[in-house]
């Protein structure tokens, strides 16, 4: 196999597991990064330092590599395309683009017959007001761009909640009122599209979020055979329509009766496929390294059950306590400093 440069915008934790899986295929990594000494610089052969859409630092990274990828979803549409210009770059521009903006988002979905939260476009408090008349007083209220781990909502209970100003306090930013989903639990698959078209998904993960942030994902979800179907079958429809090459990230609530409303979608490798690595011969790193690679994809199949946690702020603390354990596969990022709700690892235990 030749050896060859894979290119990665980003370099937090997501990043740093790319390049680790890429370099036990031979191949080598460049992370484009304003922090110098990031997590994934410490894994990779090489860092630029420079902002995500700096044209210099485009063009530097560009010329020594021969694919590109990315670790997070807000890169700058731009940046993409710019490096699209002279090199394949995967999963596709048109991808962060759709990912970028949660009104596209649903709208995209929808049109490829993936359901989700019903939805109104919320560009004033007028807007506001009449979107919550629409969903009796109820639902949720998101900035269309930039929230991440439950980061700018607003939930709306009941008509009781006010919504007097609320449009100012969220910035006076695009937003999104979905209405409110009274879901059993929430999933998510990590599905992979090859440059050939092969597409590959993993068993869905049951994820419980604690203040907006993913706390655990276990395997297997309570769920039936033809939720998973479902699920695979959703992740199929939308990766061919992107003409996608790479991992993606879908989340989904589950409905009493086993039916699956789409939530959001990652075009990236995801948190809530970090037991991979534990309970698969071939992770969802591994699997993305391969598709962007132009490599046969993997067996996705899963050896074990497992509950993946991640390690937030001080539970890094705890990492003495799952070290002694057996059948855990503890994993941290690199991060010196241990801020609130900060994510610095996570452990993945095998239930055997
Ligand atoms: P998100 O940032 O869209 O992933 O939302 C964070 C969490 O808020 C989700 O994992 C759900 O637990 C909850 N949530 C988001 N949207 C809705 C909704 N439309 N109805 C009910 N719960 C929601």
């Amino acid at each position: 196999m030749t050896l060859s440069t894979i290119g990665i915008i980003g370099g937090g934790q997501l990043g740093r597991m790319l390049a680790m899986a890429a370099a036990r295929l031979n191949f080598r990594t460049i992370i484009l990064e304003p922090q110098a000494d990031c997590p994934a610089a410490q894994a990779a052969n090489r860092q630029i330092v420079a902002a995500y859409d700096d044209p210099a630092a485009l063009d530097e990274l560009a010329s020594a590599c021969d694919v590109i990828t990315y670790e997070f979803e807000n890169v700058p549409v731009s940046a993409a395309e710019r490096l699209a210009a002279s090199l394949p770059v995967y999963p596709p521009p048109k991808a962060l683009d759709v990912a970028q903006d949660r009104l596209t988002e649903k709208r995209f979905l929808n049109a490829c017959g993936i359901e989700t939260a019903k939805f109104h476009a919320v560009n004033s408090q007028a807007d506001l007001e009449q979107a919550l008349a629409d969903f009796s007083g109820q639902g949720v209220l998101k900035t269309c761009r930039l929230g991440y781990d439950g980061k700018g909502q607003r939930v709306f209970r009941s008509s009781a909640d006010s919504a007097d100003g609320v449009f100012e306090t969220m910035g006076g930013v695009p937003l999104i009122l979905e209405s409110f989903v009274a879901f059993e639990r929430e999933v998510s698959v990590i599905a992979a599209r090859s440059r050939h078209g092969e597409m590959r998904a993993y068993d869905l993960a049951e994820n419980v979020h604690r203040n907006g942030i993913l706390h655990t994902s276990t395997l297997p979800a309570r769920v039936g055979q033809e939720t998973q179907e479902a699920a695979c079958e959703a992740a199929e429809r939308l990766l061919s329509a992107l003409g996608y090459v790479g991992v993606i990230g879908m989340e989904f609530f589950v409905m009493a009766d086993g039916t699956l409303i789409a939530n959001e979608i990652a075009p990236r490798v995801h948190n809530s496929g970090h037991w991979t690595e534990a309970a698969c011969v071939i992770s969802q790193f591994e699997q993305h390294i391969r598709a962007v690679a132009g490599l046969p994809l993997g067996d996705p199949a899963r050896h074990s059950d497992c509950v993946m946690t991640n390690l937030i702020g001080d539970d890094i603390d705890q990492v003495p306590k799952w070290l002694a354990k057996p059948d855990v596969l503890v994993h941290l990022y690199g991060k010196t400093e241990a801020r609130p709700a900060r994510k610095m690892g996570h452990v993945t235990q095998l239930l055997r």
